[in-house]
């Protein structure tokens, strides 16, 4: 069984960047500098298949060691990096890095495991996102089918017609994409028709609320949807083993959270990789 790491004491600091004037201007300057100074890593976690019981996939998480503030949430610097137009960056840093470690995993024998990467919004407002994907993953000698990308609803809403070929050709090259968070933006369910995505992720807010064997109407709207486009379900903060229960009854197909395993470093990864999941 995975191992629920106790050693993994990843604790954020929160600078509680709008009310700090102070504090959010020294983010801005060292955001800057954090790439060339290697403060960046990424942590995993697993994505376990409910049919096989079985690890399937890792989710690429980013984390930033900062030298004064410490371990920051990426939900505290994400945002200030996309207005500071630093995002591109931080992206392709995280797509090299992740590609690297699932190439690494592969050596190890683990060849049927997936890497999911975050994307933001932004990253589709690049003329070249597509091809700089598709050579990162053949620069590390990947399958496209073994990776997929996270985005969310709110990509969807605007600008349709150029983000919607930017996904199809992604699609096209063998990639797999995700909606992140879905349910939790002002989803027009319209936009599944023009977006080929494959997989929907339920988002942890509704999982949350999972406690017993009572059928959960939006849960079960979810993956009503997700079957009628033939969509994977991907169910995220999976923390108790009644929603794991409860999610395996409604039909998801993975999933994902602390009763499987918090996010931690790749060599704690690696060991899960050789155990039998929950
Ligand atoms: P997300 O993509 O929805 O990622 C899931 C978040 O939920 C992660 O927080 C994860 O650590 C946390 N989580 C996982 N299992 C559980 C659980 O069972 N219970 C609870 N309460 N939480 C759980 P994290 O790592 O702090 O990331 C926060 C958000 O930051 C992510 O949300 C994602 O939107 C963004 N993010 C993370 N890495 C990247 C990245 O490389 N690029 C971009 N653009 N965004 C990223
Ligand atoms: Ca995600
Ligand atoms: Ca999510
Ligand atoms: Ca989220």
């Amino acid at each position: 069984q995975v191992k629920r790491s106790g050693k993994n004491a990843f604790r954020f600091f929160d600078p509680t960047l709008n009310a700090h004037h102070h504090e959010r201007i020294t983010l801005e300057n060292d955001l800057r500098n954090a790439l060339l100074r290697g403060e960046f890593e990424l942590h995993y976690q697993p994505q376990v298949s409910v049919a096989r019981r079985q690890i399937v996939g890792m989710e690429a998480l980013l984390r930033w060691r900062h030298p004064v503030l410490g371990a920051l949430s990426p939900n505290t610097f994400i945002q200030v990096a996309e207005e500071l137009g630093m995002i591109g960056e931080i992206s392709r840093w995280v797509m090299e890095e992740a590609c690297t470690q699932l190439a690494q995993w592969r050596s190890a024998g683990h060849l049927e495991l997936r890497m999911s990467v975050n994307l933001s919004p932004l990253d589709f407002d690049k003329r070249d996102i597509v091809s700089s994907i598709t050579e990162c993953l053949a620069r590390h000698a990947l399958p496209p089918g073994q990776i997929e990308l996270e985005i969310t609803e709110s990509l969807m809403m605007n600008d349709t017609a150029d983000v919607a070929t930017k996904v199809r050709e992604l699609r096209s090259a063998g990639l797999s994409v995700a909606i992140d968070d879905f349910g939790t933006g002002y989803s027009a369910l319209a936009y599944l028709q023009k977006f080929p995505v494959s997989t929907l992720k339920i988002d942890r807010s509704f999982v949350r609320d999972l406690d017993g064997p009572s059928i959960n109407p939006i849960i079960s709207a979810i993956t009503g949807i997700a079957r009628g486009f033939a969509l994977d379900i991907v169910a995220e903060g999976v923390e108790q083993p009644e929603q794991a229960e409860a999610l395996q009854l409604l039909g998801c197909d993975v999933m994902q959270g602390y009763w499987f395993a918090r996010p931690a470093p790749a060599h704690e990864a690696l060991e899960w990789l050789a155990q039998p999941a929950r």
